[in-house]
This record gives C-alpha cells, structure tokens and sequence, in this order.
C-alpha cells in the first residue's frame, strides 16, 4: 500500500469541519482532557474567565476576546503547565431581569418577590445550556463538566455574602442615606460605572428671578426648569463685579415663589450663561456637593418613579419632561423667559436603559473607595497589563473617582444582603459565617442582639448589583469559602494567574476585582491581565443591534468553521479592535483545508 493509498483509506477527501469539530468535543468533554488536577505536580496556570451574562446570545465580539484569551491558554499547556480553566455565568440583576421579562413576557413590577425570582431560575435553566454551547462551538478549552458557576448559585451567593461581612466587619461598607444615582425607569439606585454620556436635545433657557430685597430682576440660564421647584439658593463668583450687590440678599423663584438666599462662590463660572447659578436639589453632583458644603436643607421635588412631588404645586403628578414643558409655557405666558435656545447637550444615561439619571437622597449600600485610591492604584502597578498601554485606563478611572460604589439595588432578582435591622434601634445584625448563604427575609440571624425577639427585626430587602458578586470571581473559583465538596484549596490557587477581558469593562469588571482583592486579602487578584479590543463592521464602525450591522457568530461558525473564526480572531495585537471582513474568513477556511491536505 503506498502512502496515498493510506491517506485515502482513513481521512475522507475533504475537510469537513462541522463533523470533526463536533467529534472533538465530544472527545474532550468525555475524556475530560481540560480538568484541572489539584493534586498534581508543575506550576499552576489559572485563568479568572469572564462570566458572559446570559441576555441572549453570543455575540461576535465573545468570539473575538474569548478566541484570543483561548489561544494564550492552549499555548501555556503546551508548556506543560498545569491549567485552571473555569467557565461561568453572570445571571441575576437587571439584565437578566429585562431577559426573563421579555421571553416570558412579564412585568416584574406586577409579581412578588419570590414568584418572580423562581420564574428566573426556571428560565435560566432552561436557556444556559444552548447558552454555554456557543462558548464550547468556538473551541474552548475550559473545563466545562466540572468548574461551571453561576453568579446565583448558592456557592456564588455563599461567596459574596462572606465577602460583605467581612467589608463590613472591616469598616470598609456603609449605609448612607445620601442623594444618589438613581433610574426612574429601572427604579433602582446605580453606581458611576454605570453611567453613558448621551447626546439629547434640549433648550437652554433664560429664566427671570426677582431681588426680595429690592425689586430688581436677575437672569439665571438653566436646561431644566422643572427644578426651580428644587431649588435652594442662588450662586454668583465672588469676583464678578456685576453681581456684588447681590451677594447676602434673597431671590424669589419665579411660579414657585419660593425665597432662597444668594452666597458668593467659586463654583459659578462667569462665563457660563448669565453668570448666576441656581442650585437645586438635585440637578447634578455638583448640587450635591454645594448643598452638603452650604448645610441646606433639600427641597426635593422629584419621586422615585420619575415624577413631580407636592413640591412641585400644580406640576405635582407630572412626568419630568412633561413639567419641563409646562413649566416653560407658564414661565412664557408670564414673561419670565427671556430665552430659549435649541441645543444638543452631553447628558449622563443609565447604560442599561439610556434614561437620563437623577439624583435622589435615598438610604444605600456603598463600599468605600474615595479613601482608598492610592492602594487600588498601587495595586494596578502591581499586575502585568498585557498591553500596558491599557493601565492608563484603569489609572484613569481610580483618578477620576468622585462616588464611593453604591452596591445595593432595588431589585428582585439579585444576590440578597446577609443582614438584618433592628426595629427597635436600627443597629445592624449580621448573619453569621457558618449560615451562609443566607435570605434575610425567609431567614433569621443565628443570634438575636440583647432584649430583641424576632419581631424586633426586619430585613434588609435590597440586592446586591451583580459587580458586587462577579467581583469576587477568583474567590468564586479558588473556594475562598472552603466548600468541603470542592477539592481546591484557596491558599495554593490565589492569586490568579492571568485575568482576560475586554477593554470596556476595565472601569467596572478590572477595578472591582482589584477592589476586593485589596480590601479581603491586600493582594492584587491576578499576576496578569490581558484585554482584548472590540469587533468592528467591514467600514470601522462599531457593531451594535440597534444599528443592525451585527453579525450573529453562530452563521459564521456554520459557513466557515470555528479554526476558520478563530484564525481570523487571531489576526489583531491583543487590545487593537479587528474589523470583521468576510475575506479573512474565507482565507481562514483555505488554511485550514491545507492543513487537511498537507
Ligand atoms: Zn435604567
């Protein structure tokens, strides 16, 4: 038999990818070929995997950075490296409440807690496994038969909660009962990480004030004249000339007639407008702060559901936009608008729903960080940033810091807070380590503070933001919580080795894993991390649903193959975005062919 002979008989002519592909994977899953031996010999090389949240399906850009952190693994097994390869899933908060809601077709707000959260459970179950296909349809060589988490699942629960009780025991959180971020449409407090600039129109608007004192009249330029209702005092620069006089007199708020007095301070710019500022409660964080430095009461006139309160008079009832209108045709009607421009302006969305945030004074949850930038940029310098342009990112961020993290969340569906309160002095009672994990409000605390019975307490009914749990994610995978059926010991596994991930989620992701490194263990999580870029459309753009240029991996994957996918993947530096264009596909199926022939 010659050697064609031979290649004839056992390799069909052609390649044809989707039966080899599939017969790998099986072969992989039923050897467990990528299972980690906690007991074995060599050097450990653990990967702190990103947890895709299960909203829909993957996306090309997962293909993208989950095919690049792939390859790094691959090449450091070749090595002879033992590799920690996990798999997980982010599935509770917001997004995962919007999911369920739309494919079950309900409305959170109009079910009970607990009938809700198990309608989640059940819908999860029963999408995640198609889910995690598309993750092992590209190639992944994760453990996936033995290391799958969800960000929900009672060891992840178990996790976070240990992690709150010991910030807390730490002096590390506090609740606060301060003007926060706050979406009136999901109707839950939200942290900075959470904020988009958006550009909406609007007018800026020339609205007339009058002196008590003297009668006269001053301008003060605002695009939200649905806070004169709000507002507590007016601001002029002590500099400007123009308005020295006012300083120390009262103004009347036109329609409101509230009386609010006029101080001198740096923060008016003159330049800005008329150079007269009107602070309200809350336009932005810089209210925030002048009605903090100045110990004004707020005179809040907005709900949590994004409507006009008693405060705002007639306007009582209204949606925000709608008062704007109103109150801008009843300034017009009395000649109290002297101006109105059309302008397009930079305004913070929610980047889950791109409502317009609000600041409200509500009680929440926040780990402190504000106090802490040094050590988390210390911490930053301390991990190898593969590439290293990218830590400029990250010092960027911590820099730029201006809120501590607001983790609790108005929410059903998350990871409940292992704390209780007292009816009876509001003194907070923590569950204790060995009952975790824990549901304060089907639940009760181990032991009950002096003189209180157990209708002395009550929960606390908030959740957690999911950052607060996929932050812990190396502790979720190493077992910092020991759980006796896991045979990973935490001190041989953490740190980790390398973090991947993408550049958009350096500010959240990056930063709160350093975060609770720091605070639990004064260690830096990992040694590296690796950030991949994003997909762009053939011309450049940025690939979006809502633009329609997105391209759904799985018809990739079914024309070319996944070596073809990940061929093209590998054809950007780690950290540079990579255009997706079809040719690059196409020379990747040709490679692969000869290979096959070769
Ligand atoms: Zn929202």
């Amino acid at each position: 038999m010659t050697q064609d002979d031979l290649k004839n008989k056992e390799m069909p002519q052609n390649y044809d990818f989707a039966e080899a592909e599939k017969k790998w994977q099986r072969y992989w899953e039923e050897n467990d070929i990528y299972k980690f031996d906690p007991a074995g010999d060599g050097e450990i090389y653990s990967v702190d995997t990103p947890p895709p949240t299960v909203s829909g399906n993957m996306h090309l850009g997962h293909a993208f950075s989950y095919s690049q952190e792939d390859f790094v693994v691959r090449f450091q097994r070749m090595l002879g490296k033992r590799v920690f390869y996990p798999f997980g899933t982010d599935d509770n908060g917001l997004p995962t409440e919007r999911l369920v809601e739309k494919l079950k077709k309900v409305k959170s707000t109009r079910m009970t807690r607990p009938e809700f959260v198990k309608l989640c459970h059940e819908t999860i179950t029963e999408i995640k496994p198609d889910f995690i296909q598309d993750w092992k349809d590209i190639g992944m060589s994760c453990d996936f038969k033995n290391t799958t988490y969800s960000t929900i699942d009672p060891h992840c629960i178990k996790t976070a909660q240990r992690s709150l009780l010991d910030l807390y025991k730490k002096g590390l959180i506090v609740r606060q009962a301060a003007p926060s971020m706050w979406c009136v449409n999901c109707q839950t407090a939200i942290a900075q990480a959470e904020l988009e600039d958006a550009d909406l129109n609007s007018t800026f608007n020339d609205v007339t004030f009058r002196i008590v004192e003297s009668k006269e009249e001053i301008t003060i330029a605002t695009t939200r004249p649905e806070l004169l209702a709000a507002c507590v005092c007016v601001f002029v620069h002590p500099t400007d000339k123009r308005y020295h006089h006012l300083i120390g007199k009262t103004a009347m708020v036109p329609l409101f007639h509230q009386e609010v007095p006029i101080f001198a301070d740096e923060s008016a710019d003159p330049e800005k407008g008329s150079g007269i500022l009107m602070i309200c409660s809350y336009g932005d964080r810089f209210d925030v702060d002048a009605i903090n430095r100045k110990r004004l009461d707020p005179r809040v006139c907005i709900t949590r559901q994004g409507l006009m309160n008693e405060n705002a008079g007639k306007y009582e009832g209204m949606k925000i936009v709608d008062a704007r209108k109103a109150i801008l045709a009843d300034l017009e009607d009395a000649g109290l608008l002297t101006s109105k421009k059309q302008i397009t302006h930079v305004v913070n969305v929610h980047d889950k729903c791109g409502t317009a945030i609000e600041f409200l004074a509500t009680e929440q949850w926040f780990i402190k960080i504000l106090e802490h930038k040094q050590q988390l940029l210390e911490s930053g310098n301390s991990i190898n940033w593969y590439p290293k342009s990218m830590k400029a990112r990250y010092d960027n961020w911590v820099q730029n810091l201006n809120w501590d993290w607001c983790i609790s969340r108005q929410r059903h569906f998350g990871v409940p807070f292992p704390f209780w309160f007292s009816k009876k002095t509001g003194e907070v009672i923590l569950a204790d380590e060995s009952q975790l994990p824990v549901d304060p409000i089907s639940d009760i605390p181990k032991t009950l503070p002096d003189g209180h019975m157990i209708e002395d307490i009550e929960p606390e009914n908030d959740v957690m933001d999911t950052w607060a749990t996929s932050s812990v994610s190396p502790q979720i995978t190493t077992n910092w919580v020991d759980n006796k059926e896991n045979a990973l010991s935490f001190k041989d596994m953490y740190p980790m080795t390398m973090r991947p991930q993408a550049h958009d989620i350096i500010r959240t992701w990056a930063f709160y894993t350093i975060v609770k490194g720091m605070y639990h263990h004064d260690m830096s999580p990992w040694k590296d991390i690796v950030i991949s870029g994003h997909v762009l459309d053939p011309k450049g753009n940025k690939m979006s649903k809502s633009k329609g240029n997105a391209i759904n991996p799985r018809s990739v994957l079914e024309k070319f193959g996944s070596d073809a996918l990940r061929f093209w993947a590998a054809g950007s530096k780690l950290g540079d975005d990579l255009p997706f264009l079809e040719k690059d596909l196409v020379t990747g199926r040709k490679m692969v062919t000869k290979l096959w022939n070769a």
